[in-house]
């Protein structure tokens, strides 16, 4: 019998308790202890919000997420290259009419400068965030993927400067032992550019690329362990006759399955695009 309906009384309750004590507004320094969550702040009318998530994206630079953005836009738009340059690399393949030597070079040069703007694109989206609220979730990760970006740009100079030098009898093992180690490079990019994802992804609105970021990452983890086996095997497969029917066995799967998270991670990084967008539409 009573008169205010519950939910209505714990929805007033927690709407008047509003900004816990303590809390300073992170421009100006003001207390908005008691301050409703949805106003702005009395002294220098920066929105209440930004006090209760500093390290939203939403109240960071403009041009802080204006670079994060462009990075995005343009990892998206070198993997989409990528795609066309597998296929079309592979249709002149099957057609036979890679067998020119200018073709080769074209495909070559469109796929080094493809690997550039990639890097770019990761530089730009692993800015460091000037942030004024000296938030810096991600750190770790950020710092990580741009000593790996740092290192794959060494080796992509070195691998061009060794295409020009003349062949020496060891530029051929050197130039095996650098891919060796560019793919190692490779595969700690991917899986720290996924762990780097997920801390931008915290400072979205919503959680869904959060979620989307997890379900790649464990998927990521589960095609490396096979790809590993993969190449275990093979090696082992030199050695004794059983392991290389496992491994045939195992291949097709694995090729499978490193297509299917080559698009969910496409999709992941034009979802991160969108919402990068969508933060600078309300800054
Ligand atoms: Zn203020």
């Amino acid at each position: 019998m009573s008169p205010i309906d519950r939910r209505m009384l714990e929805q007033m309750l927690s709407r008047s308790k509003g900004v816990p004590r303590g809390t300073p507004c992170p421009r100006c320094g003001y207390e908005l202890t008691g301050l409703s969550a949805e106003g702005r702040c009395p002294e220098c009318g920066s929105p209440v919000a930004a006090a209760l998530r500093p390290d939203h994206l939403v109240y960071s630079s403009p041009d802080y997420v204006a670079k994060l953005h462009m990075g995005a836009f343009l990892v998206v738009l070198s993997l989409a290259i990528l795609i066309v340059h597998f296929i079309g690399g592979t249709f002149f393949a099957f057609a036979g009419r890679i067998g020119g030597a200018g073709g080769a070079a074209l495909f070559s040069i469109v796929g080094f400068a493809n690997g550039i703007l990639a890097l770019i694109g990761w530089w730009l989206l692993s800015s460091p965030d000037p942030g004024k609220a000296g938030v810096d979730r991600g750190a770790t990760s950020r710092r990580v993927l741009r000593v790996l970006l740092s290192v794959r740009i060494a080796i992509l100079a070195f691998s061009l400067v060794l295409g020009f030098v003349t062949v020496s009898p060891w530029s051929m093992p050197l130039m095996l032992m650098v891919t060796g180690v560019d793919q190692i490079v490779f595969l700690a990019a991917f899986v720290t550019s996924l762990v780097y994802l997920k801390t931008l992804a915290g400072r979205m609105p919503g959680g869904a690329i959060e979620r989307e970021v997890d379900v790649v990452l464990k998927f990521g983890i589960v095609v490396l362990v096979l790809v590993v086996a993969v190449v275990g095997l093979a090696i082992m497969g030199m050695i004794g006759g059983l392991g290389v029917i496992v491994g045939v066995c195992l291949m097709i799967p694995t090729l499978l399955m490193m297509l299917i998270l080559f698009v969910l991670y496409i999709f992941l990084l034009d979802r991160t695009r969108q919402a990068l967008k969508e933060v600078r539409s309300r800054m």
